[in-house]
Order: structure tokens, then sequence, then C-alpha cells
């Protein structure tokens, strides 16, 4: 079956050659620095992990702090900026995590969501689940960017609800409310999701990855994502508008 995540959902939106370079060419993936703002949402999230596990908000500053300082991370290691940030975001989410009323609790749902009929099975996962004291089911996925794009945090989000439902074999109509709750800013984004949402979700992607399947072409599409993208060395077309930009369509007698 055809395996589809939000992340390759993502790399196909933005950049068909992008996404032929991850998941179609077979090219061993570059090798991606580690930078201070990764390394301080990889151990964030980990400690919040940690914390929803145990309970105890020492546990997930211990697991916090071992990451932080292991010499692959020194860019966000102890006396660095980022290291105060990493401590200052776990801190939010501490009162995050207190201000649950949770009478049951998972953390990181990591799960398949197989659909035989339509030859696809979805990657699908969940940073925290709560069965909140009085309001039901609840899934997080914990933020700690500076800005976020609405329209992939709504579909990480969607893809998360399909993650619940399908890991508690959940067959009913009960409702449940999605947060992606940015622990730099505070800011929570919630959208309210019923069943018929998962399975909404699960036609789209299940049409989506038709599209992906029938894809040929994967035309370079350059664009803002290119200082991101982990490819770009490999990239002529990237380098092609960077340094002759508009110049490449101007007639020749304007050159
Ligand atoms: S550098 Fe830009 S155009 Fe090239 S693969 Fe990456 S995102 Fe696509």
């Amino acid at each position: 079956m055809f395996r589809l995540s939000h992340s390759k959902a993502q790399a196909f939106a933005e950049c068909r050659k992008l996404y032929w370079f991850r998941y179609v060419s077979g090219e061993p993936w570059p090798a991606a620095p580690p930078n201070p703002a990764g390394c301080v949402g990889t151990g964030v999230h980990r400690a919040m992990k940690v914390l929803c596990e145990t309970g105890d908000p020492a546990d997930g500053a211990h697991e916090l702090g071992v990451y932080l300082r292991m010499p692959a991370h020194e860019c966000a290691g102890p006396g660095t900026e980022a290291h105060r940030l990493a401590f200052q975001f776990y801190e939010a989410g501490c009162a995050a995590h207190a201000s649950i009323d949770s009478e049951k609790r998972w953390a990181e749902i990591d799960t398949w969501a197989p659909w035989p009929s339509r030859g696809m099975t979805l990657s699908a996962r969940i940073d925290r689940a709560d069965i909140v004291r009085g309001s039901g089911w609840q899934i997080i996925d914990w933020k700690t960017g500076a800005f976020e794009v609405d329209e992939v945090t709504d579909a990480q989000l969607d893809i998360g609800h399909v993650a619940l439902r399908t890991s508690q074999r959940m067959m009913g109509d009960a409702p449940v409310t999605a947060v992606a709750w940015n622990l730099r800013t505070g800011t929570r984004r919630v959208r309210a999701l019923q069943k018929e949402d998962a399975r909404a979700t699960m036609a789209r992607l299940a049409n989506l990855a038709q599209r992906m399947q029938a894809e040929q072409g994967f035309e370079a599409m350059p664009g803002t994502f290119c200082a991101l993208c982990d490819w770009r060395q490999r990239c002529p077309e990237a380098a092609e508008v960077e340094t002759r930009g508009w110049d490449a369509h101007a007639a020749p007698e304007e050159t």
C-alpha cells in the first residue's frame, strides 16, 4: 500500500522535486546540521512526552537538560540563548500540563491508519491525547516555532485526529477537540472535530495519494521554501532562479 504522511503530503504540495528527492529518488538524504531551533523543538517535545508519562515536571526537565548537553546539540547547550528558551518553553509546557483536568492521558500516539480498499496507509501521530473531565477527548500538538502556517497546522491536527480514532478504535461519534498549543507564544489553535471529519480527512488523503502515485514529472518549483531545503545544493533549478532570476525570462535584445 502507498504510504502517506503529513510531511510527505507537505513536500508534494511545496515542490514536486523536493518530494522526488526525498521519497522517490532513493538518493541518500543530506545530513542536516543541528540548528538551535531544531534542538529546542525536539528537546521540548521529548520533555513534554516524559512529563505526560510520569506527571512529574522534574522528570521532563532532566530529560531536556541531558538532551541539550549532548555534544551533537551544543548549538543549544548550556549558556546559549536557545538553552534558555528551551527551559522557558518547557516551563510553559508544565503550566499547560497542570491546566488540563485529565482523567486519562496518552503521550505521543504514533500509528498507522491503513485503508486497504483505497490502497493507502497513513502514518499518523499526535503529541498527546487526554480524556478531559467533563469535556471528553482532547488531542494536542505542541508547537515551539515563532510562527505557524495555519493551513499546515490544521492539516496536521486532522491527521492527529485520525491517529486518535485509529489507535483507540473509536467507532462511535464522540467529538474530539484538537489543539495546536504553542509554548513560545501561548497561542492555542483549536479545531472541533467529529467522526465524519476523520472520514473526510482519509478520503481527501486517499485522493491525494492517487495523484502522488500518478505523478511523473516531479518538476522543481523554486520558491521561498528553497532557503530551508536540505536538497538545495543538488538542485540546479533553484540555483538558476537565485542567480539569474528574471534575467532568464528577458528577450535576447534586452540582455
Ligand atoms: S531547492 Fe527548492 S526547487 Fe529545489 S528541490 Fe528544494 S524546494 Fe524544490
